[in-house]
């Protein structure tokens, strides 16, 4: 299947007489004839549900669509991007360990593994995202165990380097862990550029229309853990907290990591998605390649409008030739990044505030990535309390205004722009 098929049809093939759109079996739990049958659920030796803290079966068939969009093996749906992104990690990383990031990534991904993870004793180290490949290299440590980024990052919409950093990942045992929630399977396929482990929050493109919070985390069952076997104990050796089990020996490479977040991270964390939502999500799912490329062709003409606007000082979108990222991302992304622009009003924070309250089509949000247009102006709300020079030490200017274009007529984006620019 090509991925505009996959969109529609994979993760659920009805039988003869059954419902054409996937069922939501909204039940916590699940009946089982014999005490017998329901021990080898426990013990992983038959395949079914018995609890939907740990899986239930309408995420399972949402979560068979996301891998098979990634190219991957397995899959599984978490309550929000943040929850994916702590079990990707926290699935291969304990005390004692230590992670090496991007430091372009995502401010919440930021502060859960420099403040919350930190504080459960993972190391974190945040790498420049342009590093050389000796600049690497220095990062690593005999303990670390994954090296993490983001396709295109959020707010600063660097493209990820992924060659050099699966290279470099590989040289040293270790799988790389990719957040492709801005650009999305349809825009980009991190496992064919050599990531290992994909996620997404898919509270953005994926659901698409600003309903649902959630996130996903797929395996390209690529990676060789048994190769590794000395650093990753968790998947390579018996897990007494369920039953003895060697995740790699019983499910391969294939299944493992997956099958372990499920047995040990959702049992005891129980981060799971309501089925309902889940099904909400695969509508979204469903028309994710139709929506992809209207949002990249509208945020390309409200970039190239803003970028010879007299009022406007700089604008960053990878679509731009002029862009530092503008290769990289015709290589990696070929038919386009994502509908996420930032731009600078002149003036600074006194204009951006007074250009963002004339704003009409474009809604004020602490979101991005839905179809409504929706615009942030971070000095004045997500960093509000930091100074101007804190500001551009974190690089967010003061005059940064984060414009997330929608699906809407692109007429109306820019006619919304030019009246909110002209009372600047
Ligand atoms: N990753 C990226 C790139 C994001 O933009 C976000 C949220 O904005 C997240 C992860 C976290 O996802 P969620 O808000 O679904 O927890």
């Amino acid at each position: 299947m090509r991925k505009e098929t996959k969109c529609i049809q994979a993760g659920y093939t009805p039988k003869n007489g059954e419902s054409r759109m996937i069922p939501i079996i909204q039940s916590t739990t699940f009946k089982y004839d014999s005490s017998e049958e329901m021990g080898k659920l426990f013990d992983l030796e038959a395949a079914g549900y018995f609890y939907t803290r740990l899986q239930n079966p309408t995420n399972d068939m949402v979560a068979a669509k996301i891998a098979a969009l990634e190219g991957g093996t397995a899959a599984l749906l978490t309550s929000s991007g943040q929850a994916a992104s702590f079990f990707s990690v926290f699935n291969i990383a304990g005390a004692g360990d230590h992670i090496i990031s991007s430091a372009a990534i995502y401010g919440g991904t930021f502060n859960l593994f420099n403040v919350t993870m930190r504080r459960m004793g993972i190391e974190f180290t945040f790498v420049n995202p342009d590093s050389t490949e000796e600049e690497l290299h220095a990062a690593f440590k005999p303990n670390t165990k994954a090296v993490f980024g983001e396709t295109i990052s959020n707010p600063s919409l660097n493209v990820f380097n992924f060659e050099l950093f699966a290279k470099v990942a590989h040289e040293h045992g270790v799988p790389l862990i990719v957040d492709n929630t801005f650009a999305t399977p349809i825009n980009c396929r991190p496992f064919e550029w050599g990531a290992d482990i994909v996620i997404h929050s898919t509270t953005k493109y994926m659901d698409g229309h600003d309903c649902g919070v959630g996130g996903c985390i797929v395996d390209s069952g690529k990676f060789d853990w048994n190769a590794h076997a000395d650093k990753y104990p968790g998947l390579t050796t018996p897990d007494e907290s369920y039953h003895g089990i060697t995740y790699t020996e019983r499910f391969g490479l294939e299944g493992a990591y997956i099958t372990k977040a499920v047995a040990q991270l959702m049992r005891d964390l129980g981060s799971i998605p309501a089925p309902m939502n889940a099904f909400l999500l695969n509508l979204g799912l469903e028309t994710l390649h139709v929506r992809m490329p209207r949002h990249c062709a509208n945020a390309q003409k409200v970039a190239e409008y803003l970028e010879q606007h007299e009022k406007v000082e700089w604008v960053n979108y990878p679509g731009l030739p002029g862009n530092k990222y503008y290769e990289r991302a015709k290589k990696y992304m070929p038919d386009g990044t994502c509908g996420v622009i930032s731009f600078g009003v002149k003036g600074g924070r006194k204009a951006a505030e007074l250009f963002m309250s004339r704003l009409k089509v474009a809604m004020i949000a602490t979101h991005v990535a839905d179809a409504h247009t929706c615009v942030l102006h971070p000095a004045s709300s997500t960093h509000r309390q930091l100074t101007d020079q804190e500001l551009i030490d974190c690089g967010v200017s003061p005059d940064l205004v984060r414009f997330s274009v929608g699906i809407e007529s692109v007429e109306d984006i820019i006619e919304d722009l030019e009246q909110a620019l002209a009372a600047v």
